[in-house]
């Protein structure tokens, strides 16, 4: 019910500010503040994101919680706190730098926190909870939100660290779907705010290229214009404008961007390895499917073009097959 959510609002705000302390403040945080620096992140980007760091002992979080009058329902259900099999509450989060995830007004309600080593999992999310609903969450949305309406433009990122490291870089119509591919909410999300197109920057390994392929389905179907933009050398968005500066990876990256319908023509040939000799045939008969899928006819022209040129083959023998599909299709 309502006053419930508010709670869950309240531990969570609180939460944060507790985490943002210990990080910025506190001998515990140490460890957590040198890693986010060691990361290239400037504490007004820090401060910003409310970035914090959970502490290593296990009874922080909760001992300062109960001392404000949260009872061990909300803590827990919140995901911020849990029961050991005494039954006596712990913090969920230990030893983790803890990235708040904001709704799209910007109030906390849930947490990505990140081990410092290689301690699995990378990332400990906040689970499902009655005001933290993942499919509806776009991670920076909040901050993102002007730049976004002011470009007509959004990225849209995979993880926490691609956000903010693009923000610092006077980036900021940046967002992320946190690891996954998108969901017809956010897409819904986007629509109402995005005036001219969605880039998709997803990393350059398979997890990545597949959640991109998934995301292109969304948004086609919802009619959301879109461009895939990519990383050269196999490194993630966070990795790169480290690297290049802004100025550099807005001119290699964002600006050098493709249509879906290419991407989706470069990603077949990973089905296909050798698609250039004894593969062919088979590509490109898949590859016509995928060109009977595009609504728009220019589309379907220019790549008609392309792979006529990439693989030796007249446009008129293409086209000839992508009408007989369109037939069968209609
Ligand atoms: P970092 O740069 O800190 O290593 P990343 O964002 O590059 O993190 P990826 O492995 O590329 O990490 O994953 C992308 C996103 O997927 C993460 O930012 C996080 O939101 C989510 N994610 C990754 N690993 C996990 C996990 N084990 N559990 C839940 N979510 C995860
Ligand atoms: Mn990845
Ligand atoms: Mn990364
Ligand atoms: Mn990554």
């Amino acid at each position: 019910d309502r006053k419930r959510r508010e709670q869950l609002y309240e531990v969570n705000a609180l939460a944060t500010k507790f985490y943002n302390h210990i990080l910025m403040n506190h001998p515990a945080g140490a460890q957590g503040l040198s890693y986010l620096l060691g990361r290239g992140l400037t504490k007004k980007t820090i401060a910003q994101f409310q970035l914090g760091f959970a502490p290593w002992g296990g009874r922080e979080l909760v001992r300062f919680l109960r001392k404000r009058e949260f009872s061990t329902d909300v803590i827990v259900e919140a995901g911020l706190g849990m029961l050991t099999s005494d039954g006596e509450l712990v913090d969920r989060y230990r030893n983790r730098v803890m990235f708040p995830i904001g709704a799209l007004q910007g109030r906390t309600i849930g947490f990505g926190g990140r081990a410092l080593g290689s301690e699995e999992p990378k990332y400990l999310n906040t689970q499902e909870t009655p005001i933290f609903r993942k499919r509806n969450v776009l991670y920076g949305y909040a901050l993102a939100r002007q730049a976004i309406r002011k470009t007509g433009q959004v990225v849209l990122l995979e993880g926490y660290m691609d956000v903010i490291a693009l923000h610092q870089h006077g980036l900021a119509n940046a967002v992320a779907t946190l690891g996954t591919a998108l969901t017809q909410e956010q897409a819904s999300i986007l629509r109402r705010v995005v005036l001219d197109d969605v880039i998709l920057l997803y990393d350059s390994d398979s997890a990545g290229q597949k959640a991109a392929l998934k995301s292109i389905e969304i948004l086609r179907e919802m009619e959301i214009p879109l461009r895939v933009a990519s990383i050269p050398d196999a490194k993630d968005p966070d990795e790169a404008v480290r690297e290049l500066g802004a100025d550099r990876f807005k001119a290699e990256c964002l600006e050098q961007t493709m249509s879906a319908l290419q991407f989706q023509l470069l990603q077949l040939t990973h089905k296909h390895p050798n698609h250039l000799t004894s593969d062919r045939l088979d590509y490109l008969r898949d590859a016509v499917n995928i060109l009977a899928e595009e609504d728009s006819s220019i589309e379907r022209e220019a790549m008609l073009e392309w792979l006529s040129k990439t693989y030796s083959i007249s446009v008129a023998a293409l086209r000839d097959d992508l009408q007989t599909q369109l037939r069968t299709k209609s």
